[in-house]
């Protein structure tokens, strides 16, 4: 049924890297965060980028019969999911190319409509296809990216319910931060508004929705009934208020097979622009991994491993598939072929994506985002 080619243990032998699913850690993420939830909402999971770099389809197979929308960016997302027979309902956040309208109507994937021009356009594939599309109206009130302008949304959305061949059936709003109280309040309060004038014209969405991971957390009044978490649903943290309400667990774990071990001489270097040189015999590893993979290369000399449950640090620069760890003058349990752990958990340790990002100076969200696609992904 699939062309999802999932490694099995066994294959896992083989691979020089690969990223390990937990699919529990999962569940409990996505418990957490109906435990915060207001009853009456439902749960879109949001898996674009590649499910935040953990595996589109791997993630899906995991979560759609747990939650009653999937969010994704691009069409060939949601294309792929429907592919790999998921039919939970899915909303496309992001415009679709031209030519890719009627493919999504085909698809029954939902549509976010920042435009009237928009809507028009697909409203005309919708009547040449002869088959209804379901949109979502997207309403800029703060994030100054996609949306209608709050300030002609009333007046958008009266034509827009007009146009034959959709079904309107969202509306939603964006946030752009979730700790000032005020500037989300406002945001909020014009959401509310938006939608009791449009229901005073007759105009009801079945879904009304604005709240990411943040506004769960941080507003609940902002969940209507429907809210869509992202980083949290894998077990990352945006910010440290969300650490202090939430209790999640990474879903990501990220190995590798050392390739090569071998020692250091005082005044040896190792890696490009020699960066780091050894002033004392010591124990290197060499990984398959670099920055081609999606290991920062701002993590050159920063970055640190778990090797048998005890961190090492990352020495010299990262290569493009290669990078070096020091295990020391005094380790020498290291042998090639066994196995590190890049990000998450090895013992009682673990290597999270806020600390890497911290190092790497950005944020969680592009540590896992930019984990190579073809890397194997593992559900365990
Ligand atoms: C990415 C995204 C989310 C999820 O945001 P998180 O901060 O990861 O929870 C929700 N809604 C929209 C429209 C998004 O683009």
């Amino acid at each position: 049924m699939s062309e999802l080619d999932l490694i099995t243990r066994s294959q896992v032998r083989e691979q020089a890297t690969w990223l390990e699913i937990d699919s529990s850690a999962l569940r409990h993420n996505l418990a957490q965060l109906i435990g915060c939830t207001v009853p009456n909402a439902a749960i879109l999971a949001v898996v674009k980028a590649n499910a935040y770099g953990h595996g589109l389809l791997e993630i899906a197979q995991c979560l759609h019969e747990q939650v009653s929308y999937l969010g994704v960016a691009s069409i060939d997302e949601a294309l792929a999911l429907r592919r790999f027979e998921i039919e939970t309902p899915i909303l496309l956040f992001g415009v679709p190319r031209r030519g890719a309208v009627d493919a999504a109507i085909q698809a029954d994937v939902a549509i976010a409509v920042s435009s009237v021009e928009q809507a028009r356009d697909i409203s005309q594939r919708a009547q040449l296809i002869k088959k209804p599309a379901t949109i979502h109206v997207k309403v800029d009130t703060g994030m100054g990216r996609l949306g209608i302008p709050k300030s002609s949304a009333l007046e958008s959305i009266g034509t827009i319910a007009h146009l034959d061949g959709l079904e309107l059936e969202g509306i939603f709003t964006h946030f752009p931060q979730g700790e000032d109280d005020s500037f989300t309040r406002d945001q909020i309060q014009a959401f509310c508004d938006l939608i009791q004038m449009s229901s005073q014209r007759q105009i009801r969405f079945a879904y009304r929705h604005a709240a990411n991971s943040i506004g769960i957390v941080n507003h609940k009044d902002s969940h209507f009934n429907l809210v869509r978490p992202g980083l949290t649903l894998y077990g990352l943290y945006p910010s440290d208020t969300v650490k202090r309400k939430l209790n999640l667990k990474p879903v990501l774990n990220w190995r590798a097979r050392i390739l090569l071990v071998k020692k250091l001489m005082p005044g040896d270097s190792t890696g490009y622009d020699r960066t780091f040189v050894a002033s004392e015999e010591t124990t290197i590893g060499i990984l398959p991994v670099g920055y081609s993979h999606g290991y920062p290369f701002h993590l050159s000399n920063k970055g640190e491993v778990l090797f048998d449950g005890r961190r090492f640090p990352v020495i010299g620069r990262v290569s493009m598939d290669y990078t070096a760890v020091n295990f020391g003058p005094q380790f020498s349990e290291a042998n090639a072929g066994e196995v590190v752990t890049l990000l998450g958990r090895d013992g009682r340790d673990t290597i999270s994506a806020e600390s890497l990002a911290k190092k790497a100076e950005t944020i969680p969200y592009e540590i896992v985002t930019r984990i190579n696609p073809q890397i194997p992904r593992m559900v365990v």
